[in-house]
């Protein structure tokens, strides 16, 4: 008998489904017949299959090892409660309110990355985050990193290449401008794939991967949860001790993105990228525990393809509904399409 080693996940999707390597930090896509195979045992998945193509493939991958079925009480499945040391995880500010004093007080949270948006990238903005870079708050604190985004900037600029240079800043973002205006960098509808980690896996069965213990500071000190967020909780510059900017967090209408799990969302529950997924899209409560989204996402996973690959259809294309009134699959629609596009397998 074959058994999955612990940390290998087996996530369906609706057209197939993937093996998260959480160690290895590697998946690979398998199709839904395997993911069926496999059958849960108390506390791995096993298999009882002879098909030697299947076998080898696991084998070569390092995904199972054979074992009596006795003998399994002697590995226990893994725990997958997400926790972290910190009561806030990743700060986004806008650069014109930002002063040492509050970004003491952020660091009290023990935040690990800080993202800063500046508006105009030129001497006065570069000396404000060299003297932050430089300050004791961000050499004796938790900070690790910060990552700058630059909303009016050019690539070639004195300054762009000066801040690349500093050590502290782990990136640095540069807007584009389209159509005379400047992409929002730091808003805009982004969803990242991340290579399998039992972090992110752990935290995605319970919380929002990108909501989760964020907090945003828009340019006029407005509190936020994220910039896709529109509730304002106070104002940064009012806050005068972590203390009073701990009551906001703790607030639960602050958090009430903090625990949409993406296997309560629309589309995402049928997407086998759903635990090694970060998405900034704001999702919107229909009713307990189902929410769904105003944008799509790039990936389709009702026929497995990506916005820039060949054979891309929108939701809609492809006979699914995702709003308020509610959730549907048109099957016979759905079946056709992936027809065309996969043959009859
Ligand atoms: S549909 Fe998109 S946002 Fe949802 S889990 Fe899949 S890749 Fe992530």
């Amino acid at each position: 008998m074959y058994f999955l080693y612990s940390n290998i996940k087996l996530v369906k999707g609706s057209n197939r489904s993937i093996l998260y390597d959480l160690h290895n930090l590697k998946y690979d896509l398998i199709p839904n017949e395997l993911y069926y195979l496999f059958k849960k045992s108390n506390t791995l998945f096993y298999l009882e299959s002879e098909n030697s193509e299947y076998i080898d493939f696991l084998n070569k991958n390092e995904y199972i090892f054979e074992l009596e079925k006795e003998e399994e009480v002697l590995f226990p499945s893994l725990d997958l409660s997400w926790d972290y040391p910190a009561e806030l995880t990743n700060i986004i500010v806008h650069l014109t309110v930002l002063n040492l004093h509050i970004l003491s007080v952020l660091a009290e949270s023990n935040v690990k990355a800080i993202g800063i948006i500046i508006n105009e990238l030129n001497e006065t903005s570069y000396n404000k985050i060299l003297s932050i870079v430089n300050s004791r708050i961000s050499k004796e604190t938790s900070i690790q990193a910060i990552e700058i985004f630059i909303l009016n900037g050019k690539d070639g600029n004195v300054f762009v290449k000066k801040l690349k240079d500093i050590q502290f800043i782990s990136k640095v973002h540069i807007s584009k401008l389209i159509n005379g205006t400047h992409e929002n960098i730091y808003a805009q509808k982004r969803v990242i794939l991340n290579p399998p980690n039992i972090s992110l896996y752990t935290e995605l069965q319970s919380h929002h991967s990108y909501f989760n213990r964020k907090l945003y500071i828009d340019e006029h000190g407005n509190i936020k949860n994220a910039p896709s967020a529109s509730d304002i909780y106070g104002n940064i510059k009012k806050i005068k001790t972590y203390k009073n900017l701990k009551e906001i967090i703790e607030l639960e209408d602050f958090r009430k993105y903090w625990f949409v799990k993406k296997h309560e969302c629309d589309v995402c529950k049928d997407c086998e990228f759903r635990y090694m997924c970060i998405d900034n899209r704001l999702p919107i409560k229909r009713k307990e525990n189902e929410f769904f989204h105003l944008e799509e996402c790039d990936y389709n996973p009702y026929i497995s393809k990506w916005v820039y690959q060949k054979g891309y259809k929108a939701l809609t294309e492809c006979g699914i509904q995702s709003n308020k009134q509610g959730f549907k699959i048109n099957r016979k629609k759905l079946n056709t399409i992936n027809k065309e596009l996969w043959g009859d397998d």
